[in-house]
């Protein structure tokens, strides 16, 4: 074989894993906002079809000999096929210890799964979601073998969604974490609460839904490449850097939610929009992880979308949107009520600073899920447990509970611990930011060119071209969760009179 042929079929590999990919995406995309609810069984069909063809074509016997062959020659190549041979001989090695039955059993249960969470939460019923679970758990038990016999199953699976992080890393990260920010929430906890009642006025879907058009426009999302859908639970998709998706969820009684959500879900879209074209249609396609996404998503959500300047610069288009609901309310006021302290129920609607013993709680019910240590039945009494001792608050029922979020239903463990390490992440790079440009006169009048700017060049072009310890590297510096411990600090000391 002549390295220009294995190229081109390298290349031709690539993009029919995009068309396979492209294809779930669609039908995840439908089943999750605009299809009816009974019709998830023919989508299951053909995403179990999918997978299975999927699999066939990317762990065939050739394709192995293939990337050896390219490996083989990899000091001939450009970085861009080199990290593709290197990035696509990880997942073939991972793919072909998979069984295909296994893996397209997998596929179809967790088609089912988001089903099947979906009516537990609506109905508050954790009996009907157990054994699914069971299921789940036992699947990504035995893939983590898979993936890394080397580790512990929950070491391999953090290692999916943040390459090099493991449980030693996490443990300390999130000590270092908990350390200061318990304190810190006492201190806040005694001081007196800002007024936040206006943000539960009502405010029409309608008004809302022209409101996070605005906010796209600010965000400087292009309409053309980047959609808005409705769902139950916020996400965004990407089929490549000219088409992506976000989604949020209307709740007339809370004006907040939506509005972080659409945030948020803009800073993912920011950055697949921003990864450069020569990577499209590979397997480098798409932010290099979970983590250094969710710094994205969060930097816009908080570090910007709750800041002074910002809220100032969109606070008078804001009332334009909902003149009544907030004409006796001033930036100053929003701006102390959507950055409450509230020790609360549901991850996604907490604040900046309980935020992170949200994730705290997940990281240790999954560290025992997946370690053994816990059976799914007794989920839920550990759930509360946990929330009774980090938050200090009781836990009324599962749906508010442990059946609040959809990772689990999606076969995803391992991924919440990425939400805070973007958190921090993200901290640190709005500080290297600080030191780089002027941020704060910009955004203060609605323009966040600039700050797009930094992050696109730091971080967005590469995709996975870079390992993700690199990107971080790259905007971070020496990471160090303390950079992020000092921001709250700061922040709510401004905020509460500390
Ligand atoms: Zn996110």
């Amino acid at each position: 074989m002549e390295q220009k042929e294995a190229l081109a079929k390298l290349a031709e590999l690539q993009k029919k894993l995009y068309a396979y990919q492209a294809a779930d995406s669609a039908l995840y995309l439908d089943g999750t906002t605009v299809a009816p609810k009974d019709t998830a069984e023919g989508r299951g069909v053909a995403l179990g079809i999918l997978a299975g063809e999927r699999h066939k074509l990317f762990s065939a016997p050739e394709v192995g000999r293939l990337l050896d062959f390219l490996w083989e020659r990899k000091d001939e190549l450009d970085q861009l096929r080199c990290r593709q041979v290197e990035e696509l001989r990880r997942s073939y090695a991972q793919l072909t210890r998979i069984p295909a039955d296994e893996y397209m059993e997998y596929a179809v249960l967790t088609n089912e799964a988001s089903d099947v969470w979906h009516r537990a939460k609506e109905r508050d019923d954790f009996e009907l979601f157990r054994p699914v679970l069971e299921k789940l758990v036992a699947f990504n038990v035995k893939f983590a073998g898979y993936y890394d016999s080397t580790k512990l199953p929950y070491d391999a699976l953090l290692n999916e969604y943040e390459r090099g992080v493991d449980m030693a890393y996490l443990d300390q990260f999130f000590s270092t974490l908990r350390g200061r920010i318990v304190p810190l929430l006492r201190a806040v906890m005694e001081k007196e609460q800002p007024d936040d009642s206006f943000l539960r006025r009502r405010y029409p879907a309608e008004s809302q839904r022209k409101f996070s058009d605005y906010l796209m426009e600010v965000l400087g999302l292009d309409r053309a490449h980047c959609g808005i859908g409705e769902t139950e639970h916020p996400y965004t998709l990407e089929f490549n850097n000219k088409d992506v998706r976000i989604t949020t969820h209307y709740h007339e009684e809370d004006v907040g939610n939506s509005m972080y959500s659409v945030i948020h879900e803009g800073g993912h879209a920011k950055y697949e929009l921003g990864i450069c074209d020569e990577v499209q249609y590979t397997c480098l396609a798409g932010g290099v992880s979970m983590g250094v996404h969710e710094s994205q998503s969060r930097f816009y959500e908080n570090l910007i979308g709750r800041s002074l300047p910002f809220i100032r610069a969109i606070f008078p288009k804001m009332k334009e949107f909902f003149p009544e609901q907030l004409s006796d309310v001033t930036a100053e006021q929003f701006y102390r009520a959507v950055n409450k302290v509230q020790p609360s129920l549901i991850r996604t609607e907490a604040d900046e600073l309980t935020y992170c013993l949200h994730v705290m709680v997940r990281y240790e019910i999954e560290k025992q899920l997946i370690g053994g240590t816990l059976a799914v039945a007794d989920v839920p009494a550990a759930w509360n447990r946990l929330y009774k001792e980090y938050l200090g608050i009781e836990v009324p029922d599962d749906r508010s509970g442990c059946l609040q979020d959809s990772h689990w239903s999606g076969g995803a463990f391992g991924y919440f611990p990425s939400y805070a390490l973007g958190s921090a992440y993200g901290a640190q790079m709005l500080k290297n930011m600080e030191g780089e440009m002027d941020v704060w006169g910009p955004v203060s009048r609605g323009d966040l060119s600039g700050v797009s700017g930094w992050l696109g060049e730091k971080v967005h072009q590469f995709g996975g071209l870079l390992e993700p310890a690199d990107v971080v590297k790259n905007a971070c510096g020496e990471f160090d969760p303390a950079v992020f411990a000092e921001y709250l600090e700061k922040k709510y000391a401004d905020l509460y009179g500390l």
